[in-house]
């Protein structure tokens, strides 16, 4: 409808605040003219919706709205959190790529606990301009009619400003009282964000250290990324440098590059190394300008970092995976650190990959980006080899610590010599020598809940799916072995096919086991245990870590948890007592996940000075993954692993999209399965091209019940699958109309990280 010309009625596209599937789209309103300056793409606004007015996000401005009865837009609900040219862009990416809401894409970029925070934004009175004008007299007046309200407008012309809170409190009348004086418009009220004391605050000025001496390779790698920054070329680049090689130093004297030529910067770090040493040493190197954002801290104090950010006062973030939505300005350098590890993806909805979302954002704003690691991913260094990241490399540690020693002990010799134990003579020897020099040790269990494999106790040798490669599980109940990828199932052997021994069942050792023989072996000594049944309460795990670094006890099991970020200076031995687990774990990515952990887990030798020795239990001395830790050669081992995903074609050499059913019934998440795999059969029929797209499954999911949950899953492997992902919607909401999400949830993830 035109008014008149150059007058046109502007209607908006909105994205309403409701998180279902039915409401996942567009729907339309008129722009009243009153608010049409405020309203724009990204403004989070208020619109009646069926009988209530609930917030929502206006994602276009259009001319004409495809509906004949359209609502009016409510009002503006909260400037402060609209969403950016760039979020806009992003966004729709993001959906397309993680298969979720748009409104569940859009709340990653709102500030952490908003809707709850929102809330607690404090109400402030304010002095209006009418009652600084106010002679004496009206004010004598007032105290002999309305004494309470004149003592508190004596307060107000004070202060100006109070919160109201602390009004009622000073004066302590009653709300009406206030409700009077903004009705005769002698008070406005005013909302605030909350001020909360800030987390920065509470970190000393210690652990500064200032003045390094750069070391060579140092100086040649600043060199090499200074040159990008300077010149705002958008370069990927990966740092492969060895533990202690001194990469957090690089990245601070990029960030303060960054800083030089007026622009901001991300850092993200894994959920553990976030300590409040690192937080400690950032702050101090740039003083004023680090904002942290982690899950770990409280709420408040997130959604405060989040309005510095916004605000252009901190330019440099440092924090977790959601820290790649921060709304910074201009970002000019993201850096990852660690970036293989599994908690940059994040295992709820949306399951996005923060290392993915940093590149998009790196090629969007030109930015440079910086991955750094002593054990890069496969898929990473896959990029590096293939030219699109510049390779920078870091041999030797910037202190003068040398790698700890590894020795490797072949469990089959142990049993051919009669040692039954869970530890080998030689870790025995060890473990004793060390104890008896006042020093510490480390157990390292790799364990993830479960790791019912077969494996021959005489040679090693472990059963595996013909098709798939990975390890078949061995389900107890049933008596069965199973390929959770591809369902392919067989009894278990009774003798060994390689060797025919008659020793072969199903493997393996927990923490308690090990903390048993241990209590059993060295009974003086104190132990203590850390996994995640001893961890779950808040707290325990800070407990014990300190117990032991102050040298309480002197020995340390533990599994994933002991393996990552902690310095245990005491420590000279660190022992692995069944690294095998690791490698027979029904998951493509099994051999570089041992591979990463046993190395980092090795890194937890010798720190404090004292050489370390690390001492590898395995039965199979040979597998690439535990030999290549030993030379601590990191290129031999992904020559090997490279060459094997390019054999079965899995990452980087194609993409897996996991569909995952999960039911309280069996037979319901197997038929639910089965049903969206003939639909999904049917599409790939249909689309062109889809020669390299494979359905494998559906079968049911290595952890087949999780609590009373059975799981199944269904995989789609190929290159770009995603370039179905409109077709592959549609065909999900088939799905969706006939199987109901309290009788089978499905839950989707591109490329998982894990797949138990
Ligand atoms: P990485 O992250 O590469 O494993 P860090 O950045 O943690 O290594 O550095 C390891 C240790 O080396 C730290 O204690 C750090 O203070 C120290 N360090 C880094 N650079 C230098 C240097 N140029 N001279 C002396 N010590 C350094
Ligand atoms: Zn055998
Ligand atoms: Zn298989």
């Amino acid at each position: 409808m035109v008014k008149n010309s150059g007058d046109k009625m502007q209607f908006a596209e909105v994205i309403v605040d409701i998180v279902t599937d039915a409401v996942d789209r567009a729907f339309h309103y008129r722009v009243p003219e009153e608010i049409e300056e405020e309203v724009h793409p990204g403004s989070r606004v208020i619109v009646p919706f069926g009988a209530r007015q609930i917030p929502g996000y206006v994602w276009k401005l259009i001319e004409k709205p495809e509906v004949e009865k359209v609502k009016n837009i409510v009002c503006v609900d909260d400037e402060s959190v609209a969403l950016n040219e760039e979020f806009l862009e992003l966004i729709p990416w993001f959906c397309y790529r993680y298969y979720c809401r748009t409104i569940e894409a859009i709340n990653m970029f709102l500030p952490p606990g908003y809707e709850r925070m929102k809330n607690l934004r404090e109400k402030y009175a304010v002095l209006t301009p009418e009652s600084k004008q106010k002679p004496d007299d009206f004010w004598k007046k007032m105290a002999q009619k309305a004494p309470r309200q004149n003592e508190v407008m004596q307060i107000m012309l004070r202060e100006e400003e109070l919160s109201r809170k602390n009004l009622i409190k000073e004066t302590g009348v009653t709300p009406t009282v206030i409700n009077e004086l903004i009705k005769k418009g002698l008070l406005k009220i005013e909302e605030r964000e909350p001020s909360f004391q800030l987390f920065n605050e509470k970190y000393g000025e210690k652990d500064a250290k200032t003045n390094v001496v750069l070391t060579h390779e140092q100086e040649e790698i600043i060199a090499r990324i200074f040159k990008s920054l300077k010149e705002q070329k958008q370069d990927n680049f990966l740092i492969h440098g060895v533990t202690g090689s001194g990469k957090t130093e690089v990245y601070l004297e990029c960030i303060k590059e960054c800083l030089k030529q007026e622009k901001s910067a991300i850092v993200l770090v894994p959920e553990i190394a976030l300590t409040p040493q690192m937080v400690a040493y950032f702050k101090n190197r740039l003083p004023g300008e680090v904002a942290l954002l982690h899950s770990q801290l409280p709420q408040r104090e997130r959604y405060n970092q989040w309005f510095r950010i916004k605000s252009g006062q901190c330019r440099v973030v440092l924090g977790t995976r959601s820290a790649i939505f921060a709304p910074l300005n201009k970002p000019g350098l993201i850096i990852i650190d660690e970036e293989q590890e599994n908690s940059y993806k994040q295992e709820e909805t949306p399951r996005y990959h923060a290392r993915e979302v940093a590149q998009w954002r790196a090629n969007y704003n030109g930015a440079v980006l910086v991955m750094g690691s002593a054990t890069p991913s496969i898929e990473t260094y896959w990029k590096a080899r293939s030219g699109q990241m510049q390779l920078l490399e870091m041999k030797k540690r910037a202190t003068p610590f040398s790698l700890p020693g590894v020795e490797i002990v072949d469990m089959r010799e142990e049993l051919r010599s009669g040692n039954r134990n869970i530890f080998s003579r030689v870790m025995f020897d060890k473990i004793s020598r060390v104890l008896s020099d006042g020093e510490q040790v480390l157990l390292f269990v790799n364990r993830r809940g479960f790791s019912n494999f077969v494996l021959c106790r005489e040679c090693g040798h472990v059963v595996r799916c013909p098709h798939c490669s990975v390890s078949l599980t061995f389900h107890a109940a049933k008596k069965l072995m199973i390929c959770h990828y591809c369902f392919y199932v067989s009894g278990p052997p009774e003798i060994c096919p390689e060797c025919r021994s008659t020793y072969i069942k199903y493997f393996g050792v927990g923490t308690q086991r090990v903390e048993e023989e241990v209590n059993k072996l060295f009974p003086e000594r104190r132990v203590l245990r850390m996994d995640r049944d001893t961890t779950t309460r808040q707290g325990t795990h800070k407990h014990l870590w300190k117990e032991f670094r102050e040298g309480k006890a002197q020995i340390l099991v533990g599994t994933q948890m002991v393996a990552k970020g902690m310095d245990f200076p005491g420590v000279t031995l660190v022992g692995v007592v069944a690294a095998d687990t690791g490698i027979h774990l029904p998951d493509f990515r099994a051999s570089e996940r041992t591979f990463q952990l046993i190395a980092q887990v090795s890194g937890r030798a010798g720190r404090g000075g004292r050489k370390g020795e690390v001492i590898i239990q395995t039965y199979h001395p040979g597998h690439y993954s535990i030999a290549c830790v030993k030379e601590h050669d990191y290129n031999s081992f992904y020559e090997e692993e490279i060459r094997q995903r390019h054999e079965l074609a899995y990452p980087p050499f194609s993409e897996l999209l996991r569909f995952l059913f999960v039911s309280e019934s069996e037979g319901k998440g197997h038929n639910a399965s089965l049903d969206l795999a003939r639909l999904l059969e049917n599409l790939l029929e249909k689309e062109e091209n889809n020669g390299n797209l494979e359905i494998l499954g559906p079968a049911p999911a290595p952890l087949f019940k999780i609590k009373k949950y059975y799981r199944y899953q269904l995989i789609i492997k190929g290159e770009n699958i995603n370039r179905l992902s409109d077709s592959i919607r549609k065909v999900v909401r088939k799905f969706k109309n006939t199987w109901n999400p309290s009788d089978v949830r499905l839950v989707i993830d591109f490329n998982p990280q894990v797949m138990l």
